[in-house]
């Protein structure tokens, strides 16, 4: 019976354990999961590697559905840019899950808040950041100055960008920060 219920070789296991935070037994669920975003083309009892859900799919989980940021983590976890094949989907859990170190959540925070892909966070970054978070009860001159104040107080080197170190100094001070980047599957 246990056999029967394996799913992935043994080898594909443990590569996937030696590149997560999971054991098999949580792969084995999560692949479970992913394929119930889409039970009509993916087999929860036949690996299947291959075929991506949309981001639409993925934003139906209730983990991602009422995150601020569930679009860029779909688009920084996906390969392609477009969807999410099963091995985006492990990598995206792993660093979402608990047991995934604070450093490993701030270099990904970093990517999915830089929105113009520039290795930086910008004040444009920024902006958009804050409208996501606040949405529409922040009005354009607030906006301006949170903007304004977070450089004013974070950026060190006075490049009018963010560095990565930088912007470490920053959220290692915002206490909601982990709670954005948090999931328990
Ligand atoms: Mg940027």
């Amino acid at each position: 019976m246990g056999q029967s219920q394996s799913v992935f070789e043994q080898d594909q296991y443990n590569q996937y354990a030696q590149c997560t935070y999971f054991n098999q037994k949580d792969i084995l669920r999560l692949y479970k999961r992913f394929s119930k975003l889409d039970p009509g083309r993916i087999n929860p009892r036949i690996a299947d590697v291959s075929t991506r859900l949309t981001f639409a799919q993925m934003q139906s989980l209730p983990e991602l559905r009422e995150n601020p940021f569930k679009d860029r983590i779909c688009q920084v976890f996906s390969t392609d840019g477009h969807g999410i094949h099963f091995e985006d989907f492990l990598d995206m859990f792993s660093v979402l899950s608990s047991h995934a170190p604070w450093e490993l959540k701030a270099a990904y925070a970093f990517r999915i808040f830089d929105y113009n892909g520039d290795a930086a966070i910008c004040k444009a970054d920024i902006k958009q950041i804050v409208r996501n978070l606040a949405g529409d009860s922040v009005n354009e001159d607030e906006l301006y100055e949170i903007v304004s104040g977070v450089m004013q107080e974070s950026d060190i080197a006075k490049t009018h960008r963010l560095t990565y170190t930088e912007f470490e100094h920053v959220i290692s001070r915002a206490p909601d920060f982990a709670d954005l980047f948090h999931v328990t599957i």
